[in-house]
């Protein structure tokens, strides 16, 4: 039967409704260029999504957000940065961009997220070490927030400002707060297997209109006001596109929405799937609401995982296994790391379900089936 082979995705791109009308818009008055009304209006709405005390910036993707933020914080050859191991390379990537070095931080077992005792630990033996930490990446991984009143009162203790990686969490909220204004400053991705996408794309959150006003100057090639070209900074071209930015605008009509089906994929994965002893899921510590972007869950060994993991692939459904930790990746194998051993002991047993917003109750209902004659047997 076609139907029961049908290729299931991690999580695919779901459009709304208005994407095209924004992206017509784009077209008919000419507009296609790195700034236009379509950038104007998508930060103006992202602005008001999330807390109308923040400003926001689009640019061409998350990891050129985390980027501008290092830059603005004047993070340079030699510096330290403290960043959440468990997490995907963008988050530190831009890290050595400037030259400076990622400290690594393990994870704490309640969100999965950097261990806010291990970073205490990990700002003191720097600062025995003679240097003060240049910035703190924490990052709400899968959309679980962090634990951010400890994480930002140990900003606030040492002085060191939070970066708020939300890329994998819009639409989560955290006491009552969205997600993407909880840090000193933060970053959103709208690649296509976030949340809400663009195709491609991202967006710098900043407490300041002039740390913004800082970020679109890099961000545009560092032009200084002259009539000609004139240069006296080095700049990068990472504005969005108007084009791009009109999908953003119709996506973020609809995300309140996917943020619904995916907490809903997780309710029916949790459902069907709790009573397996050999699982366990992440639970919502209190006063916490994820916008459960992947539903992920822990195996009792990396022999079931794999097993699991071969069997739903057999039956053409993606899964993957959770974010291999940044400590050991060979890119980074030349950083200082303060590890406990969580994050690692996630990447052995961890798999993320599919968790497309998309997803059909006929598809979850496979996808259990799998599961369940897998570990069941
Ligand atoms: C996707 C992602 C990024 C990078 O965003 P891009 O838009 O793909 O550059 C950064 N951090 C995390 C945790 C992500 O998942």
């Amino acid at each position: 039967m076609i139907t029961k082979n049908k290729k299931v995705y991690l999580s695919s791109p779901h459009l709304g409704g208005s994407e095209k009308k924004y992206v017509n818009e784009a077209f008919d008055t000419n507009w296609v260029a790195p700034l236009g009304p379509n950038v104007d209006a998508f930060e103006i709405s992202l602005e008001s999504y999330l807390n109308d005390n923040v400003h926001v910036a689009s640019v061409a993707s998350g990891t050129a957000a985390i980027h501008l933020a290092l830059m603005l914080l004047g993070v340079g050859p030699g510096d330290d940065v403290l960043c959440q191991s468990f997490t995907f390379s963008a988050s530190a990537n831009p890290i050595l961009y400037q030259g400076a070095n990622p400290v690594f931080v393990d994870s704490e077992e309640t969100t999965w997220n950097i261990s806010p005792e291990l970073l205490e630990n990990a700002i003191i033996s720097r600062l025995s070490h003679g240097g003060k930490p240049k910035a703190i990446i924490a990052v709400h991984l899968y959309g679980m927030p962090y634990d951010a009143f400890a994480i930002n009162q140990i900003g606030v203790k040492y002085g060191i400002p939070v970066i708020e990686d939300s890329a994998e969490a819009l639409g989560s909220e955290y006491l009552g707060i969205k997600c993407g204004s909880l840090g000193d400053m933060a970053i959103l991705s709208f690649n296509g297997n976030k949340i809400i996408t663009t195709s491609g794309g991202g967006a710098l959150v900043t407490k300041g209109g002039r740390m913004k006003e800082k970020a679109i100057f890099l961000a545009s090639q560092a032009r200084d006001n002259a009539p000609h070209y004139q240069h006296s900074q080095l700049g990068y071209n990472y504005r969005m596109s108007n084009v791009l930015a009109g999908i953003g605008r119709g996506q973020l009509e609809v995300l309140d929405e996917r943020v619904e089906m995916r907490r809903k994929n997780y309710d029916f994965y949790h459902k069907a799937l709790s009573d397996i002893p050999k699982i366990t899921f992440l639970k919502e510590p209190s006063g916490v609401r994820s916008n459960r972007w992947l539903t992920a869950i822990l195996l009792d060994s990396y022999e079931t995982r794999e097993k699991l993991r071969m069997a739903l692939a057999e039956e053409n459904i993606e899964s993957r296994p959770l974010w291999k930790p940044l400590h050991l990746q060979p890119v980074f194998e030349k950083s200082i790391a303060y590890t406990n051993g969580v994050s690692a002991k996630l990447f052995e047993k961890g798999l993320c379900l599919p968790s497309g917003s998309n997803l059909t109750e006929k598809e979850l209902t496979r996808i259990t089936n799998v599961i369940k004659n897998t570990l069941l047997k």
